[in-house]
């Protein structure tokens, strides 16, 4: 690990914050997360990096209509692939290695583990506002890994995405027990899928029951970063790699998303003063 800090020093040196997106498991919006909160930084005039570790699904090159690109090196790693002309979101993804996107990718441990610390040391990220890195569901080895090559730049925290079921609930748990045992601070709690707003009569329904989150939030202490409703346009954006945030300001998602981003800069402005 130490050889990995030493030896990234200059690619991650011009990164601002660094922060973790986790989540219990998988489908649950924690990519989603990620990409709304990318796109609301950009918003924001951040420069934003995306480092998506989830080897067992990587989505997030889809979400951003990029997952055809080729990743070229360079004399000091990976050239993250830019997704967009001003060059202010970059993004790398185990995606972009793939020989077939569908590909599962069922790697051993000690592989996993050493491509991980790869990623972290080896992407020449330039300057970044934020740098936000998508992990795999759940709490694993994986995760241990990441957040050991991620720790020596102090990262700013943990988003935890969870949906309101308490089920989902659960794991979530989990993944606050680990973020304690790593000195990983929690940025927060997002619950999403939180309800549906009828785009006919505005009327919110609470498909999978409300407030989990916010109720774990208050039981573990945490911040409670806010409730993402479902929100079609959300998912079809998603789907066709479009700018939510740009695009959808009066959807029922928008708030929300926009709330959790000011969030986080907040945290990060506290941080640097
Ligand atoms: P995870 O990364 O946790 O596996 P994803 O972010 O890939 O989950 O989300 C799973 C699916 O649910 C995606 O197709 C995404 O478009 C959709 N989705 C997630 N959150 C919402 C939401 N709030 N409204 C509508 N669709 C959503």
């Amino acid at each position: 690990m130490e050889e990995a800090a030493a030896g990234d020093q200059s690619n991650l040196s011009g990164v601002q914050h660094v922060m973790l997106v986790l989540s219990g498991k998988g489908g649950v919006g924690k990519s989603t997360i990620t990409t709304e909160l990318a796109l609301s930084l950009r918003h924001a005039g951040k420069k934003v990096g995306i480092l998506d570790v989830d080897l067992c699904g990587p989505s997030i090159p889809r979400m951003f209509k990029v997952q055809d690109s080729d990743v070229h090196q360079c004399d000091s790693g990976w050239v993250p692939v830019f997704v967009d002309q001003e060059r202010s979101i970059s993004l790398m993804s185990i995606g972009f290695l793939l020989e077939k996107p569908d590909d599962a990718v069922v790697w051993r441990g000690p592989k996993k583990n050493a491509l991980i610390k790869q990623f972290v040391a080896d992407v020449a990220w330039g300057e970044l506002d934020f740098l936000i890195v998508d992990t795999p569901p759940g709490t694993s080895d994986e995760h241990i890994s990441t957040v050991e090559a991620l720790r020596p730049y102090k990262p700013l925290g943990a988003i935890l995405v969870t949906t309101p079921q308490a089920v989902a609930v659960g794991d979530v748990r989990r993944e606050l027990t680990f973020c304690k045992k790593m000195g990983l601070r929690v940025l927060g709690i997002v619950e999403n899928m939180s309800g549906f707003v009828c785009p006919h009569c505005s009327e919110c329904t609470n498909i999978f029951s409300k407030g989990g989150g916010e109720e774990l939030a208050k039981y573990a202490g945490v911040p409670f970063l806010g409730s993402v409703p479902l929100d079609p346009q959300l998912g079809q954006s998603l789907e066709e790699g479009r700018d939510f945030i740009r695009e959808f300001p009066q959807s029922s998602a928008f708030p929300a998303l926009a709330h959790i981003a000011q969030q986080v800069l907040d945290s990060a402005s506290q941080r640097s003063s």
